[in-house]
């Protein structure tokens, strides 16, 4: 019904524009291709996890011109049709080890580079932290920039870090990344050659304390994000959550067998919570193919693997630098670009068609798929899911509208709820 009504409202469109454009071509069919621009242009199109602060730090770059590095920057944005990406505070896990600290310390730099990047490109960019913001933004012309904090750790157990963070614009917080923290246990680090995922589940999913988080995160209105966390947890965030919950940048475990993909059970879990799936991009992330040729590449270099990391065990800095040069010797197929809209559809069909958005992950992964090398390519996916027989609205749901309407029902679950009565713990030294 709803194919025939498209098409209809399109053969009226088409006559209108056609008898203003180009007289004597009254009805010519708008190609598939002229009505996914056509869709795309005018649709909000949300991005939820982008790594540019981490690109940037690892190769500084003026993002106001285009670049032949990365997959992200302020001509691609636009030319991709990108109205709100969300850039990730990322603190890698390193940062939570002891003997290091500065976890909240790393996520306020990335923080301040991304406000940083909002004021040196007034003309392009806006700060946003609101559903509200994305949507003036649009109306703008502007591109919306948005904070989430990628690594529960950012907070050094601290409740009052977590609301600090909140009024510098954070509006998402992934539980945790490749490590567990204190209070949450994380899917682990499935690109370490020595995977074992026992080894993460350290607290049996969340802790009380863990539990404080989530429901401190829904009171100040930001997002749970259950990307990177152990089965248990996302169990757990989700039962403990007064609002929905989402998925920043994951696929489906379904079509690509790694810890990282939610499985079907889980995009379930998430669709019923209100909250959404955002698919992510990278070739392992999507293509079954791609995992089974990049373990078996591993493989056959991890007997170098050992010597490496035998050989300079005393020198972290110098093991790493070889680790590193060794692991460019693991090779895999890239995915093709189609097999992303195979991952929409999946959760589209376990999940419903608003469980599901877009969190491409670009800029934080080495490997996307032929195709769809970078941010500007996202309009294919329009198209694609037009050609598959996607209904308009669908497919906006999908570019930006799905996510907007999750992040709505948080809000509405963060107004319904009680205000904090008693005091923030506060930290203290240690002895
Ligand atoms: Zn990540």
């Amino acid at each position: 019904m709803k194919r025939i009504r498209a098409a209809f409202t399109v053969s009226l469109c088409t006559l209108a524009l056609g008898a203003a454009l180009a007289p004597g071509r009254a009805f010519a069919e708008e190609s598939l291709h002229d009505r996914a621009m056509r869709l795309h242009k005018s649709a909000i199109i949300v991005d939820t996890h982008e790594d540019v602060p981490e690109a940037l730090e690892q190769a500084w770059a003026d993002i106001s011109k285009r670049n032949a590095k990365g997959h992200v920057d302020i001509p691609r944005w636009r030319e991709g049709g990108v109205t709100a990406p969300f850039l990730a505070a990322y603190v890698n896990a390193e940062f939570a080890k002891k003997s290091s600290g500065g976890s909240s310390k790393k996520a306020l730099e990335f923080i301040d580079l991304i406000h940083r990047l909002v004021d040196a490109n007034p003309k392009d960019l806006v700060f946003a932290d609101s559903v509200e913001g994305i949507r003036a933004a649009k109306r703008d012309g502007k591109i919306a920039i948005l904070i989430g904090i990628e690594g529960g750790h950012a907070i050094e157990d601290s409740l009052g870090a977590l609301s600090a963070f909140q009024r510098l614009g954070v509006r998402y917080m992934t539980l945790t990344h490749t490590n567990t923290n204190d209070w949450a246990d994380s899917s682990g680090n499935f690109f370490d050659s020595k995977f074992d995922p026992k080894t993460y589940a350290v607290h049996g999913g969340l802790t009380d304390f863990g539990r404080d988080v989530v429901r401190e995160m829904n009171r100040l209105g930001i997002l749970v994000d259950v990307s990177h966390v152990g089965e248990k947890t996302m169990a757990d965030a989700i039962a403990a959550s007064k609002a929905p919950v989402f998925a920043s940048h994951s696929s489906c475990r379904a079509l690509s067998d790694i810890p990282r993909n939610v499985t079907d059970d889980q995009i379930r879990a998430i669709a019923k919570s209100g909250g959404v799936v955002m698919v992510n991009v990278s070739s392992l992330f999507l293509s079954q193919k791609s995992v089974d040729a990049y373990l078996a590449s591993r493989k056959a270099v991890e007997p170098e693997v050992q010597e490496v990391q035998e050989r300079y065990k005393d020198d972290a800095t110098k093991r790493d630098a070889e680790l590193k040069k060794v692991r460019e010797k693991i090779h895999y197929p890239d995915a093709d670009w189609s097999t992303a809209v195979d991952h929409i559809e999946r959760v589209m069909k376990i999940g419903g068609p608003q469980a599901v958005g877009l969190g491409t992950d670009f800029d934080g992964i080495d490997d996307p798929p032929a195709g769809l090398e970078d941010v500007s390519k996202l309009p294919r996916l329009t198209e694609e899911l037009l050609r598959r027989g996607h209904s308009e609205d669908e497919v906006r749901g999908v570019l930006g509208e799905n996510f907007l309407r999750f992040w709505d029902r948080a809000e509405a679950a963060r107004k319904a709820m009680e205000p904090r009565t008693e005091p923030l713990p506060f930290s203290k030294p240690a002895s």
